[in-house]
């Protein structure tokens, strides 16, 4: 039995190993399936995932953390300017950036950050870069996306050159001007130095631009800038902030550099500038200013070098004025004029004052200015000097002109209810309310809400504003015109006068202005000038009024050389209403008899040495309202003549000792507005010739005289 036992157990022993075996083989062979199954499937995730990379539109790298590219998708290779992925697999991608400002790897993701790559073509661009974590073959890896953004820069920097920089000039701007000045100071606060800022508006560019056109204004901006640009700037800027206005900043504290710089802007603006074959000369106003002295900020810095300009151009242009506290102040106190001027009108504090206007033929107040005056609680009465020319420039006067339009016609008719009938009241329009048509709207709301008579509302305008648009503002004038409103052309012959615009502007009154009026006594030249401006007015159809009479002895000249109206403080200054009414009352405010001159006969004086051509003669004159003289010799005569006037002289060609026109030669030189006359015995032409060549002879009379001719001769003379 123990052999059997022992046999049975062997051979289970055996089973039991061989059970082993398989088993052992069997897991061996099931892992190595296994293991094949999962490399299989790694390699499969590998490919899918290299797939997805080469089928996207952004460049893709995949690196050991030390910078070896392990894997470039075709956007990478092409971005990084290789031909082949085999040439960039290997490579650190870290040695391309040129740019070390930003280290790629410092953070796991870097929001905007661009470096600069140098590509493998040499050609660099600005690269921007996202880096990830990821594993490759197991082993910790990076991926890294990389976007080009060169053409974006490039469109940025581009966008910010033309925000920063004039179009036109290529100069810097206003936005770009300020960024400066702000560094300039920034840098001179650390330090301890100073800027200088330069302000300039050109003086002549409104009339180039004007009368030349828009072309030769932008050569004349083109050329300005250049010569900016080419002065020796030390570091500092040229810049335009717009239309005619440029500013130089230098950065210097140096009072010396200061005015050297100031004298070079001015130097640079007086050279000619070419435009349509003549030299023009621009000429700059310039306004200084400089931190620290005068701000601390780069706005108000500029705002002062404008203040200051404004004085250089206030002072004539083509000059340099520096800033001071004082402009400033009076600044303050415009602005404070502007801020109550603004509340006035909309608060009764204006009020109209009227000055008479008479006709010089009756002597009666026909009509009446009305002159704008500002009752201010502030200021106390102001006159329009003090505040008119502000409000042009604020944009206030339509409403003054508006204000005045309606309390003229409110006056119009409280006089006309009163029964002093209907006065005519002139009231002002300002240039300004003549370059678009509301006016002609306010003019016919106005009349029609006030129901008078169209004809008793005048509108005085000024001769100047034809300069800026003459072809419209006659327009308007006219379409006021048509509305049956009076016009009256103010200050006739300080202005800009046009014949040809004259005689289409379809007024009724040529007022003189004052400047000629007041020379009129003493100046024969203003005389001459009035006379003529009367003449054009009568020839024109219209009245004259001569404006700012003061004395009796203007009135007179005025009233012989034949103006119609006189308006002036010889008979009032401008008062309010209720001082008006009174000499409104008055059937007359002027006796013009008194204005008359005594009437003297014209004086004349006859040289003959026949006494029977004498008593012709004297049998002729007697009947006429003449002062004669008779003589019988040259010689007695001339010495006569010496210390009294006549306004003519007769004499004959045949005389004693000399002839005719030897005398009235020498009759020419002492008396030479006496009219000079000759009788002579023939129509011989060479004696005609001589005598109206040599004695500048006027009138012949021929033997036997004709007594209508002379007579006739005779009426036309004057004392
Ligand atoms: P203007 O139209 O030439 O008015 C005449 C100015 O001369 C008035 O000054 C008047 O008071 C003054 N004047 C009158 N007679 C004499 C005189 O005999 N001698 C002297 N030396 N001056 C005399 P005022 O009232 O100061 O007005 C000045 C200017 O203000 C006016 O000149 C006119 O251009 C403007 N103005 C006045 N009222 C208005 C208005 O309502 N609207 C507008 N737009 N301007 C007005
Ligand atoms: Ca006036
Ligand atoms: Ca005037």
């Amino acid at each position: 039995m123990g052999e059997e036992l022992e046999g049975a157990l062997r051979r289970a022993i055996e089973r039991e190993k061989k059970a082993r075996q398989y088993a052992e083989g069997l897991v061996e062979e099931r892992t190595e399936a296994l293991r094949l199954a999962y490399e299989k499937m790694r390699i499969g995730e590998e490919q899918e995932f290299f797939d997805v990379l080469s089928r996207m539109p952004c460049a893709v790298l995949l690196a050991q953390n030390s910078g070896e590219v392990a894997l470039a998708n075709p956007a990478a290779v092409e971005l990084l300017g290789f031909a082949l992925e085999s040439e960039l697999i290997g490579r650190n991608w870290l040695s391309m950036i040129v740019d070390n400002e930003i280290d790629p790897l410092s953070q796991g993701v870097q929001e905007d950050a661009a470096v600069l790559m140098r590509k493998a073509n040499g050609d660099f661009s600005a690269v921007h870069i996202i880096i990830g974590s990821s594993a490759f073959l197991g082993s910790p890896a990076r991926i890294i996306i990389l976007h080009d953004v060169s053409e974006q820069r490039r469109l940025h920097q581009q966008l910010r050159y033309q925000a920063t920089h004039d179009g036109l000039t290529g100069l810097p701007n206003r936005h770009r001007l300020l960024e400066k000045l702000g560094q300039y100071i920034a840098s001179a606060r650390v330090h301890g130095a100073g800027l200088s800022v330069f302000f300039i508006d050109l003086d002549k560019f409104k009339f180039i631009n004007d009368s030349m056109g828009h072309a030769a204004g932008d050569v004349v901006l083109c050329e300005v800038a250049k010569r900016l640009q080419n002065l020796p700037l030390a570091g500092g800027v040229a810049a335009r902030l717009g239309g005619d206005e440029f500013v130089v900043a230098v950065p210097t504290s140096n009072a010396l550099e200061r005015r050297q710089m100031a004298q070079y802007l001015l130097e640079a603006m007086l050279l000619p500038i070419r435009l349509e074959r003549i030299d023009q000369i621009m000429g700059g106003s310039i306004g200084a200013a400089q931190y620290p002295e005068h701000g601390s900020d780069a706005e108000i810095l500029l705002k002062r070098a404008d203040i200051a300009m404004y004085h250089a151009k206030e002072s004539g242009g083509s000059t340099v004025c520096y800033f001071t506290e004082h402009m400033q102040e009076e600044l303050d106190a415009r602005n404070q004029l502007e801020i109550r001027l603004r509340h006035a009108i909309n608060h009764d504090e204006l009020v109209l004052f009227y000055q008479p206007q008479v006709d010089l033929s009756t002597g009666m107040l026909v009509s009446v200015e009305a002159l704008v005056r500002w009752q201010s609680p502030d200021y106390g009465l102001l006159f329009p000097g003090a505040f008119i020319a502000l409000a042009e420039e604020v944009g206030l006067i339509r409403d003054i002109g508006a204000w005045v339009m309606v309390a003229a016609c409110k006056q119009i008719l409280r006089w006309h209810q009163e029964g002093l009938g209907w006065v005519r009241v002139a009231v002002n329009v300002s240039p300004l309310d003549l370059v678009n048509d509301e006016i002609v709207k306010r003019v016919a709301d106005t009349l029609a809400s006030h129901g008078i008579p169209p004809e008793c509302l005048e509108l005085e305008i000024t001769e100047s504003l034809s300069i800026s648009d003459p072809e419209m503002a006659l327009d308007i004038i006219s379409r006021i015109k048509a509305l049956g409103v009076a016009l009256a052309i103010d200050d006739f012959g300080v202005g800009y006068s046009n014949l040809g615009y004259l005689k289409r502007f379809p007024a009724e009154r040529l007022k003189i202005d004052q400047s000629f009026v007041r020379g009129l006594s003493q100046n024969a030249h203003d005389k001459a000038i009035v006379a003529t401006i009367i003449q054009l007015a009568r020839s024109l159809s219209m009245q004259a009024l001569a404006e700012g009479v003061e004395t009796e002895e203007e009135a007179r000249i005025l009233l012989e050389l034949g103006a119609h109206l006189i308006q002036g403080y010889w008979i009032s200054k401008a008062v309010p209403s209720e001082e008006l009414v009174v000499m409104l009352r008055k059937m007359c405010v002027l006796d013009t008899r008194q204005l008359q001159a005594p009437t003297h006969p014209p004086k004349v004086l006859v040289i003959d040495d026949h006494p029977m051509m004498l008593d012709v003669i004297q049998n002729i004159l007697s009947t006429l309202p003449l002062e004669v003289q008779y003589m019988g010799s040259a010689e007695v005569a001339l010495e006569y003549l010496a210390d009294n006037p006549f306004s003519a002289i007769i004499c004959d060609y045949q005389l004693p000792g000399e002839n005719g026109i030897s005398f009235l030669a020498k009759v020419r030189i002492l008396q030479p507005s006496a009219v000079r006359i000759l009788i002579t015995a023939s129509a011989d032409l060479a004696v005609l010739r001589e005598a109206i060549n040599i004695a500048r002879v006027e009138h012949f009379l021929q033997k036997p005289l004709d007594p209508t001719q002379l007579i006739a001769l005779m009426s036309t003379l004057r004392a």
